[in-house]
């Protein structure tokens, strides 16, 4: 395996086109043909390099003139013809063996279904090919299967036909006008229910959308279907984007290393982000059902239609169509609470992964495995970067923006700078300072200072940026940051400001745009000191340096007008408690829980006003993932005790009022999916998980009883989440009456996987998951029990790190198990030893040996090594 670096520097447009490829499909149960016809272009002069890795090549032909072994040579991953016309039918017959696929790219046999996954590189493992994104072809496709083991057979654009071959098999004949990339090409073959439904479009077309899973399971799709008629719905209202096929299917499939993918007119999704009835799925699983479902959708336009040049700029398709879909389902559910959600994300992953030996920039410059660029910095943070420039342009600017990119790009292979220039040229605004979010890594730190000039009437607050140093990058320029903001009066009501400096974008937000190294606002014509609100909506991904008094943080968590500041204010609160508590904790002093915030606990409880998912956020305090990014060191059992003391304390002192949020809202509209209700579990669940802390039977009975008695998935998880971090009588029988239950059902049995390797209380939570990795429902080959397991496992911070264990040894064990079979899932599991700079020398010294083991293991791949390696230096 090569195990070289490659350069964006050294990218050079393709030197042939290809303006058509056939594709003949001929599946076998022990090996597939594949023939590749393709009509080739050169642009450049030189030889034909294609890509292709574990292929057998039967025969290569060159306008039907059969290539001998001495003109062309074959590597581990490439094939190379030296010699060949300008113009020309390329012939190429390659032998698969996709019933052995065990990386999950390119062909492979999921649960006797045949699939495919081909981004990033996947379609080189079918064919030799061009496999970069920036040349784009006209597919026609044919697939030729068994007719009773493989009824249904896919692929790209329009159903042209389906021959009945007369000796058992059949054959499909599929047609894609639209030019693609090789990375969305996609096939499916195999016995799948489906489910039916049209969308008309707002042209008035017609489009047949269609759900397939696995015989049986289709019933449960119904909510996928829901969920992209309102995709299509939405992208039409705001963005004026209409579908342009006509047909739409997504296939849900057992056997996924990610999400999804928005194959052209064919996504292919994991099922755990398919399947769902209220039995079976949770309102998180309802609510990133919906958003993957749109994302996907959203992709049609922003990744097929306008498409990559090349892996780097993986974020112009990525980063912007995540800001597509969290902008969706901020529509469809509560835009506040959403963007508390989407801030907690990034947070917990994204400015850990900016923070550790993996950083990298939005777009990179470098990189190993291309799959290891499917971050959170290329997905979330590139989606906040579309979301600056949104706030700087303001909605009908973006919107603006957006039209002039398709006008420009519809049907081309761009970079993340043509994105840029067709957001800021309508608006006519300068991006140059403001590119370097796309260069430069790690997150911003901007502080804070305030002064108020009483006898002039005036405040004046003084902005000063930083970046800390991140790999490869040991010094960053100033960065163009928008902070929107505002004044408060005493009374909590919104001032006029007046202040030259501050710009109004179209939607009337008042925005600070830092981008000096230092700068001073000042606001006149004040006769009282203000209160400042500053990053409001979360308006740029900084980490904020601002000691304000704790009288103003109280003051704006109760009367911001921004409620995404209300609840940043609880968390600044929590935070600054938190990190006097893990002190105390450290030193083996007694904790202090501070009065004042219980006191605000009490009164948010209180507060009827008060929407109930907001609530539900207000309450949550600060997670270990933000507390191991805010501390210097990761002391697992410091953090515990702070958590656990503030949690019990909160518990104690209000366990009136949570029972009765509790008995107001449990057992209210079971069945109902409106945002509203979901809102009023999260927020009795929450109650019930607090309650719980205070260990005591009376309470573990409730939670026993809503258990067994729950009428859907939420209420049960939550229940048996609790047992399961318990030492509770109750919690084997609940566990065992889980597993019975669903034993059959292997997008559920990972909850039952996730409530044990994520208990925090459980000492003994290695053994647990250790065992657990032998058991019958758990397969070592299928991602999903793998992440819901393992790397479940791997984010439990305060089990993962604790020092009377060492799970890195076992950890390891498993990461050499799968990355032979296959080195996507494996390198997702390496991010669990992102925080190794962090931990305390004995620690440290744990983890440092294991990763020595890994890297030392010379067959490792480079998916693995990449991210492992640079933990070393
Ligand atoms: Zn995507």
């Amino acid at each position: 395996m090569k195990q070289e670096k490659i350069y964006l520097k050294d990218y050079k447009s393709p030197a042939f086109t290809v303006d058509s490829v056939n594709l003949d499909f001929n599946l076998n149960e022990d090996f597939c043909r594949v023939v590749a016809k393709s009509q080739v272009r050169r642009v450049h002069p030189g030889e034909m390099r294609l890509n292709g890795e574990e292929l057998k090549l039967i025969s290569i032909k060159i306008n039907g003139q059969q290539l001998n072994a001495d003109q062309y040579q074959i590597t581990e991953e490439e094939l190379i013809v030296p010699s060949v016309p300008d113009s020309f039918t390329l012939e190429i017959e390659t032998e698969l063996q996709p019933q052995n696929n065990t990386s999950l790219e390119g062909l492979y046999k999921s649960n006797g279904i045949f699939c495919t996954q081909c981004e990033a590189q996947g379609f080189r493992k079918i064919t030799y090919f061009f496999d970069r994104p920036d040349v784009m072809t006209s597919y026609s496709v044919t697939i030729e299967a068994d007719k009773a083991k493989y009824p249904v057979l896919l692929s790209n654009g329009d159903r042209i036909k389906i021959e009945d071959l007369g000796n058992g098999r059949h054959k499909a004949f599929w047609q894609d006008p639209h030019k693609k990339p090789c990375y969305l090409f996609a096939l499916v073959a195999g016995d799948l229910g489906v489910i039916r439904d049209t969308f008309t479009t707002m042209n008035g077309r017609k489009v047949n959308l269609e759900v397939y899973a696995a015989h049986g399971k289709q019933e449960r799709c119904w909510h996928a279907m829901d969920s992209l008629k309102k995709s299509m719905k939405w992208d039409e209202e705001v963005f004026g984007l209409e579908y342009d096929l006509n047909d739409y299917m997504i296939v849900a499939i057992d056997d996924f290393n990610a999400g999804a993918m928005e194959n052209k007119g064919l996504n292919i999704f994991n099922s755990r982000l398919v399947l769902a009835d209220s039995n079976s799925a949770t309102d998180v699983d309802f609510h990133s059902i919906e958003s993957v479902v749109a994302h996907e959708y959203f992709h049609n336009y922003t990744g097929n239609r306008v498409t990559l040049r090349d892996w780097f700029q993986l974020s112009l398709k990525e980063g912007l169509t995540v800001f597509r879909d969290q902008e969706f389902s901020a529509d469809m559910t509560d835009r506040g609470v959403q963007r508390i959600e989407d801030v907690d994300a990034l947070r917990a992953g994204q400015f850990a992964e900016d923070a550790g030996p993996n950083a990298h920039p939005v777009r990179p410059e470098s990189c190993m495995a291309v799959d290891n660029f499917f971050t959170m910095t290329i997905y979330e943070k590139g989606s906040e970067v579309i979301r600056m420039m949104q706030t700087i342009v303001g909605r009908k600017g973006f919107r603006k923006g957006m039209d002039e990119y398709f006008k420009r790009h519809d049907g081309q292979a761009v970079t993340t700078e043509d994105f840029a220039a067709a957001i800021s040229n309508p608006n006519n605004k300068d991006f140059t300072q403001f590119r370097r979010w796309y260069n430069q890594s790690g997150t911003p730190v901007v502080s804070v200072q305030e002064n108020f000039d009483a006898a002039k009437g005036e405040f004046h607050v003084t902005l000063e940026q930083s970046c800390p140093p991140t790999p490869g990058q040991p010094t960053k320029e100033p960065f163009h940051i928008p902070l929107m903001m505002g004044l408060l009066d005493k009374s909590g009501k919104e001032l006029s400001l007046s202040c030259d400096k501050i710009t109004v974008n179209t939607d009337g937000k008042n925005l600070m745009e830092l981008k000096e190294q230092k700068e001073t606002f000042v606001f006149k014509g004040l006769k009282e000191r203000p209160v400042l609100s500053v990053l409001r909506e979360f308006s740029a991904p900084v980490n904020l340096r601002w000691e304000a008094s704790e009288n103003d943080l109280y003051f704006l968590m109760q009367n911001d007008t921004d409620s995404f500041n209300r609840r940043e204010m609880a968390q600044k609160l929590g935070l600054r408690l938190f990190k006097k508590m893990i002190q105390q904790a450290r030193a083996k002093e007694t904790l202090k829980v501070d009065d004042r915030f219980i006191t605000t606990m009490t009164a948010i409880l209180a507060d009827e006003s008060m929407d109930p998912a907001f609530k539900a956020k207000m309450l949550q305090l600060p997670s270990y993932a933000v507390l191991a990014q805010e501390e210097a060191v990761l002391d697992a059992e410091a953090f515990y005790q702070a958590r656990t003391t503030l949690r019990k304390a909160i518990a104690a002192a209000n366990r009136a009022q949570l029972l009765n949020i509790y008995r107001k809202y449990h057992g209210v509209e079971p069945k109902s999916r409106e945002p509203k209700v979901f809102g009023h579990r999260a927020l009795k669940n929450q109650a019930l998980a607090y309650l719980a802390d205070l260990h005591d039977p009376e309470i573990m009975e409730i939670v026993n009883k809503q258990y067994w008695d729950a009428q859907n998935m939420t209420d049960r998880m939550t229940a048996m989440s609790i047992l399961a971090d318990s030492d509770s009588a109750h919690r084997e029988k609940a566990l065992q009456n889980f597993y019975e239950e669903w034993k059959n059902d292997s997008v559920v049995i990972n909850k039952w996987f996730t409530a044990q390797a994520t208990t925090t209380s459980r000492k003994q939570v290695l053994e647990d998951v250790k065992a657990l990795t032998k058991h019958p429902a758990f397969n070592i080959t299928n991602p999903n029990n793998v992440y819901s397991l393992l790397r479940a496992f791997g984010a439990n911070l305060v089990r993962f790190n604790d020092p009377n264990t060492n799970a890195y040894e076992f950890y390891a064990d498993k990461i050499l198990e799968i990355d032979p079979k296959n080195p996507q899932v494996a390198a997702r599991l390496c991010a669990a030893f992102n925080f190794v700079s962090k931990l305390e020398p004995a620690m440290k010294e744990k983890a440092l040996t294991q990763i020595k083991r890994m890297v030392a293991v010379e067959s490792l791949s480079k998916n693995s090594r990449e991210l492992l390696q640079s933990a070393l230096t």
